[in-house]
């Protein structure tokens, strides 16, 4: 099952739906997931199955996952209010946090739940 969610920042920047995950039948060799591209600062969604991750918007080989550390805000540290959004295979996951924004780069990007999909 895929995941249909968004991100919105505090600037204004939104993203259209992105569909995570992987469908019914190609979980096995899908699974999307966000990217931030430094080259040309635009979030994407890459499939974290595929060797090598490029920007769909520049091919730029210098993305990084939302799963890493330095994508989520360094001034979060209420755990408490922390919890998991969405899970993935691989142990993925985007949470409630504040993540780094493609944009304004502060940390103020907040990914929300909108549905499954197939
Ligand atoms: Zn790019
Ligand atoms: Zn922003």
């Amino acid at each position: 099952m895929g995941t249909i969610c968004s991100a919105e920042c505090k600037c204004g920047y939104k993203t259209k739906e992105l569909f995570l995950g992987g469908g019914r039948m190609n979980f096995l060799t899908k699974c999307n997931f966000p990217y931030f591209c430094k080259k040309c600062n635009e979030l994407f969604i890459g499939n974290t199955y595929d060797k090598k991750i490029i920007c769909s918007e520049c091919n730029s080989e210098d993305v990084i996952a939302y799963n890493k550390k330095e994508m989520v805000s360094p001034f979060d540290t209420n755990i408490e209010i922390r919890s998991e959004t969405i899970s993935f295979p691989n142990k993925l996951k985007l949470t409630n946090q504040e993540y780094f924004c493609p944009k304004c780069h502060k940390y103020q990007l907040k990914f929300s739940f909108i549905g499954m999909c197939d």
